[in-house]
């Protein structure tokens, strides 16, 4: 049984990253590559020294309208060139509002057959025998990714599954992440969730993986928003400031001193050396998440520490405090 954090790979023909094996700050061998930030014709080659590799498929950046076309059977090349774990090609049933993208229910069976259909193809035309395929599963509530489930195991069963999870902004998504984690317990299998790594994500992986046993993966951009936003994880409550060039919207450390944090990469460099290499942030942040993985998955292995640390991090976080009863309720009734 493991839970491993695999951050999306940003940016990576540069050096010093995270899985490089010579690599001055720390070495950490899981990734997780989208074929929109390294394109479909990268091999094994460029990922020297990375032990896990799982392969995402494009069905989000179609949908979302990053990518404008995306074909399953490029996808599997390139996933079985570079993949141990490759992610089938599924069709998000999301629609736009403006900018603003929700989960449409009227969508859900027209992209429950085409993500069927790809599915099976992936599995079907794969050559490389030593790569896993984890069938991706969609659905906001239990009833949804349930039948999702049943309908794309019909004619296979995969070697695990993976779901979008729902990340708690308000109070409707509660139900859907407390849903979606129950699913990952009925199926009881190897599974990997899309796209959240807050604290109480990881700390709830980790319950989960006390529970079933079973290998648990889940990966996240949030890293490599250092690039693009300056974003710093503080290291203790992972509240994200902001390290950026523009003093305006930047904490108010001293530049010359040290950020508030002892990882491999704080310890050696100054506010201002971050902020003038948003790669140094983006590895400082990869560093202090799966540093919180390791602690919670040590720390699950007690109930009643996990229920501390469950009831310190909701009741901490201004995004759960309102609802903070109904949460450890709901958490408390699964795991
Ligand atoms: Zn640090």
């Amino acid at each position: 049984m493991t839970v491993t954090f695999t951050p999306v790979t940003a940016n990576y023909k540069r050096k010093n990253m995270h899985w490089e094996r010579d690599n001055r700050y720390f070495y950490y061998p899981s990734l997780f590559v989208s074929p929109f930030v390294t394109g479909t014709d990268c091999t094994k080659n460029d990922f020297q020294g990375a032990s896990l590799i799982i392969a995402d498929s494009g069905g989000y950046q179609l949908k979302t309208g990053i990518a404008r076309k995306v074909d399953w059977y490029e996808i599997l090349q390139f996933q079985e060139r570079i993949a141990d774990v490759g992610l089938t090609l599924d069709v998000p049933p999301l629609s736009k509002k403006g900018r603003l993208e929700y989960y449409d229910k009227s969508r859900y069976e027209k992209c429950l057959q085409q993500s069927t259909i790809n599915a099976n193809r992936m599995l079907e035309h794969k050559t490389n025998k030593s790569m896993k395929t984890y069938a991706v599963i969609q659905g906001k509530d239990f009833d949804d990714a349930y039948k999702w489930f049943n309908n794309i195991t019909k004619d296979h069963d995969f070697d695990g599954y993976a779901i979008p999870i729902a990340e708690i902004k308000n109070v409707g998504d509660i139900q859907s992440f407390y849903d979606q984690i129950r699913l990952a317990k009925e199926i009881n299998t190897d599974f990997h969730f899309l796209g959240n790594c807050t604290q109480l994500s990881m700390l709830i992986y980790s319950r989960l993986a006390q529970i079933t046993r079973k290998n648990y993966t889940f990966d996240s951009s949030t890293a490599s928003n250092a690039i693009r936003y300056g974003q710093y994880f503080e290291p203790h409550y992972h509240h994200r400031m902001r390290f950026t060039k523009n003093e305006e919207h930047r904490v108010k450390f001293d530049l010359d001193k040290r950020p508030p944090c002892y990882c491999p990469i704080c310890s050696k460099h100054t506010v201002r050396q971050l902020i003038n290499n948003p790669m140094l942030t983006m590895l400082h942040n990869v560093y202090v998440l799966k540093e919180f993985n390791e602690y919670s998955f040590t720390v699950v292995q007690d109930y009643n520490e996990f229920s501390w640390l469950l009831k310190k991090i909701v009741e901490s976080n201004s995004k759960y405090q309102k609802h903070s009863k109904e949460i450890i309720r709901l958490i408390t009734s699964l795991l």
